[in-house]
């Protein structure tokens, strides 16, 4: 199942998901299983994209829920060895929702590749009475063909950036949204309609030291999230501290509350954890907005990034030492 179109061949690589799930009835748009089938059969099962030949691959087939370490070294690997081929143009990834926006946060920041890299996803499974993930899947492969570079993610018309995706909501067909950025553009009709620049791929030279440390370590630095709250204690990070474990913490981020407050009595516990190194990195648990910096704020500030694509910047940091 392998061609080209004018520009370059597309590849499509597959990591599971609710595009690839399965229920028992069609009416069932919740209680299936993600991840059940392949990425060849999901192609092939769109007559719009008969006309296009791609080549396929199945690097994975994980609820993406239990999205890992070992599956995204293979992905990055995947991704990295595609994009080296002069005679490929683009790579669409599959994938679920559920942290759909970390891959991608991933793959921009090790690759930041000059070629388009798209994410695309379905809220309903393949077996759904009426699927999305075939809309989805023709709108990515516009976006491949029409894009410049850097890592997008494609869902319901709408494509999104990489460091400004989200999933905000747990049912809408529409899930994903970029915030006070925006989406990058929508798709209409197979054509992509830009509203705002295109983040561009190669901006920043890649740190190839990163890159190679990413897909050689056995575990990730490990780092926590925690969230600030009222009623909140340090009794949580006291205890992530004292761990005895395996993976001794090296790193907490806080979601902290409005402009990245943290409620005192975790402050105090945060505050013992940094002096005894681990890296504390202030987010916000807000759905919109970054934490304004500030000379008053208690941490280091996670530069716009949302709680958990700043935990997995923060490990990335770390992995450097
Ligand atoms: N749990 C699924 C996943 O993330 C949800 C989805 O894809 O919509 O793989």
């Amino acid at each position: 199942m392998s061609s080209s179109t004018a520009a370059g061949r597309l590849v499509i690589l597959g990591t599971g998901g609710t595009i690839a799930g399965r229920a028992e009835r069609a009416s069932d748009n919740v209680s299936y299983t993600a991840g059940q089938v392949n990425v060849a059969d999901l192609v092939s099962a769109v007559p719009a994209l008969s006309a296009s030949r791609f080549e396929v691959e199945q690097v994975a087939q994980v609820d993406s829920k239990d999205m890992g370490l070992s599956v995204w070294q293979l992905l990055v690997r995947r991704v990295a060895h595609h994009l080296r081929q002069p005679d490929i143009s683009s790579v669409i990834v599959t994938h679920g929702t559920d942290t759909l926006e970390e891959t991608a946060y991933l793959l921009q920041r090790l690759l930041q590749p000059i070629k388009p890299v798209v994410l695309t996803c379905a809220m309903r499974p393949a077996s759904a009475l009426v699927p999305d993930g075939p809309q989805n899947l023709i709108d990515a492969v516009a976006v491949a063909q029409q894009a410049q570079g850097g890592v997008s993610v494609v869902c319901a018309g709408q494509v999104h950036s990489a460091l400004d995706v989200a999933k905000v909501h747990t049912y809408r067909l529409d899930a994903f949204d970029s915030g006070d950025a925006g989406a990058l553009a929508c798709v209409e009709e197979g054509r992509v309609r830009r509203f705002r620049d295109w983040p561009q791929g190669g901006a920043a030279p890649v740190d190839a030291g990163e890159l190679e440390r990413f897909l050689s370590v056995a575990a990730l630095p490990r780092v926590e999230l925690v969230t600030s709250h009222a009623d909140s204690g340090g009794d949580m990070v006291r205890a992530l501290v004292a761990q005895d474990a395996q993976r001794p913490v090296r790193g907490i981020v806080v979601a902290g509350t409005g402009n990245g407050t943290v409620h005192r009595d975790l402050k105090e516990a945060l505050d013992d954890a940094r002096a005894r190194g681990v890296r504390v990195v202030l987010s916000s648990r807000c759905a919109h907005g970054r934490v304004v910096p500030h000379p008053g704020l208690a941490y280091d500030h996670s530069q716009g990034l949302s709680p958990v694509k700043a935990r997995l910047a923060l490990s990335l940091d770390l992995l450097g030492g």
